[in-house]
């Protein structure tokens, strides 16, 4: 799958804000909500720039991206049920929320790329907004099934499929090797 690089990177943020701030199941371990430096380490861990860097903002400013995430992954696990009106009425939400603005920049090759702004040049509005335009972008076009929450057992991680196929159900190749495993033992059990 051929995402654009901008798309990509806003659709990548989203699922690893989830993944790293939302409580649940990992793998089949329970995770809790970071607090104080783990959050944030956990937000900036979740982003990189377009040059490919991890930014650094201020510790506020990661506080309030971090209140996104549970609202991220709730369009995540409409998407994964299949349940469209759900996902696109909580991404309108998201963009009334955030006010992106869409804006042509070169790229490193020069082309110019519609790219997503925040309402002002702060860290968080920022990434909100672009994040929440990317959202609305997938679930535009025909990428909307390609966010999925994980179908191993105990686990609540989300992903984003940029298989060829579309075909990805697992959040890690850790998690699907975990049901490959269980799949074979239940073989060799004859049940
Ligand atoms: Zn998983």
């Amino acid at each position: 799958m051929d995402f654009d690089s901008h798309l990509g990177r806003l659709l990548d943020a989203a699922a690893g804000l989830v993944n790293a701030l939302t409580p649940g199941q990992d793998g089949g371990h329970p995770v809790a909500a970071p607090a104080g430096a783990e959050r944030h380490e956990a937000v900036t861990g979740a982003l990189l720039d377009a040059d490919g860097r991890r930014p650094r903002p201020e510790r506020a400013a990661t506080g309030r991206l971090a209140e996104l995430a549970p609202r991220l992954r709730e369009v995540f696990e409409a998407t994964d049920a299949g349940d469209l009106d759900a996902a696109a009425a909580r991404v309108n939400a998201l963009v009334d929320a955030t006010s992106p603005r869409p804006q042509l920049d070169r790229d490193a090759s020069g082309a110019y790329r519609l790219h997503f702004h925040g309402p002002d040049d702060s860290f968080d509005r920022g990434w909100a907004a672009g994040i929440a335009a990317g959202l609305a972008v997938a679930l535009g076009s025909d990428l909307a099934g390609r966010l999925g929450v994980c179908a191993a057992p105990a686990c609540d991680r989300v992903y984003v499929d940029t298989s060829r196929n579309g075909g990805r159900r697992f959040c890690s190749a850790r998690c699907q090797s975990r049901v490959k495993a269980a799949a074979h033992r239940a073989r060799h059990r004859g049940d």
